[in-house]
């Protein structure tokens, strides 16, 4: 900053403006090495279950700017162009973001000449007036809206084919506002069968909640929703049909489930290299961590809860590819036939698995003691004994693949 005192005006503008074209050059850029590493999907490697949480828990992005530049790249798949008019400073990120539902093979070369240089104000009136909508208040740009699942996952997938997205419907998603320390505003659209039930609710409530309190009475559904959610998976009160757990049944009896729920604290246990764990709360299935193909028995030590990413991911690195994907196939099967049965697996009852093919593969033993490694860690063991065991292994030649590598560093950890 000090050397800036000394510079000539012209010169500071001059550097200013040279600053301002590395800084788009840079937003492209970054947006090129974020299609990169969604495609080989690293996020998961290091403890994320998303490419969103990537963004926000290791980048640092605010949940906002992770969400436009997410948009943003996808839409590049498919209109690369894109990146250029970003790279360039014809329209800024915002801009593209508030574009990004719009563009189509027909429309896409227009579309971006008439948006150069424009504000944000100015883009939002270009696009009522190419794309008007019925009279509802544009929440485009509101503050930190919850990203959609789709963008939560991978942008893989979104692909280059398939028919434009139609322009959007007004969106409506909920927002919770701080208010203060202790309140907050929560805003969403209701349907009218719900503010009907609401209604009802109220009268039904009206000796508890005689206020009609809108929010003691949602406080009051969601403590009885979680009361039941709760009881439900850990299977209390339920008269126990003992199913006959069939030997090589990878059936995770309720009372093991519960005490890994637990344990676990309702998080994803993955945990990276450097020992951060994954956030994600949500989609979590119990899986064995010796896998039960292997071996691994069925118990609270062996079993973990991990996110649906999570899972897809170790399976992935476990058995290879084709294995999950007719894993998932089988599981979507047996779901389809038993309904209401919710059979933990290996692998996600929820397809997790991306369409794209993964990172150019690297050599095979290199990846096999890395892949090795990880799942080491991951069943807590610490990186530096891992390594050391995996090191050992490697003097002794054993086979570069996981399966015996894995074993043979157990047998090794854990004489
Ligand atoms: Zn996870």
């Amino acid at each position: 900053m000090n050397a800036l005192s000394s510079i000539s005006d012209r010169e500071l503008r001059e550097r200013l403006t040279a600053a301002v074209s590395a800084e788009r050059m840079a937003a492209a850029d970054v947006i090129y090495h974020l299609l990169e590493l969604d495609r080989r999907q690293l996020y998961l490697q290091d403890a994320c279950s998303s490419l969103f949480a990537y963004c926000v828990e290791r980048l640092g992005y605010s949940e906002d700017g992770a969400t436009k530049r997410m948009r943003v790249a996808r839409i590049s798949q498919r209109f690369p162009q894109i990146l250029d008019e970003l790279a360039s400073g014809s329209i800024h990120l915002t801009g593209l973001f508030q574009l990004s539902n719009y563009p189509t093979e027909e429309n896409v070369d227009r579309l971006l000449a008439e948006a150069r240089g424009k504000s944000k104000r100015q883009l939002e009136e270009l696009l009522a007036r190419l794309f008007p909508r019925p009279d509802v208040p544009a929440t485009l740009t509101s503050s930190a809206p919850e990203p959609a699942q789709a963008e939560l996952s991978t942008m893989s997938g979104a692909g280059n084919s398939g028919p434009p997205p139609a322009p959007p419907e007004p969106t409506a998603r909920a927002r919770v506002e701080p208010l203060s320390a202790t309140t907050f505003r929560v805003e969403f659209t209701a349907s009218a069968t719900l503010r009907h039930k609401l209604q009802h609710a109220r009268n039904l409530l009206s000796h508890a909640v005689p206020s009609g309190d809108l929010a003691a009475l949602i406080e009051r559904a969601i403590d009885e929703l979680i009361a039941v959610e709760t009881k439900r998976r850990s299977g209390a009160g339920k008269p126990r049909k003992h199913r006959q757990t069939k030997p090589g049944s990878r059936h995770v009896p309720v009372d093991i489930q519960r005490a890994v729920r637990e344990r676990d604290e309702d998080q994803c246990t993955f945990v990276d290299a450097e020992g951060r764990r994954c956030s994600e709360r949500r989609f979590l299935t119990i899986e064995h961590i010796e896998p039960f193909a292997l071996g691994g028995p069925t118990t609270v030590e062996n079993c973990c809860l991990l996110c649906s990413a999570h899972n897809a991911y170790q399976a992935r690195l476990f058995f290879g590819e084709e294995h999950v994907a007719r894993k998932v196939e089988e599981a979507r099967a047996d779901r389809d036939a038993a309904p209401g049965e919710h059979a933990e697996s290996a692998v996600p009852a929820e397809p997790a698995v991306p369409t794209e093919p993964a990172a150019p593969a690297s050599p095979p033993a290199r990846d096999a003691f890395q892949k090795v490694q990880y799942a080491l860690v991951h069943m807590g063991f610490k990186a530096t004994q891992a390594k050391r065991a995996l090191e050992e292994l490697r003097r002794r030649g054993v086979e570069p693949r996981p399966e015996p590598l894995l074993r043979a560093a157990i047998t090794l950890l854990m004489p």
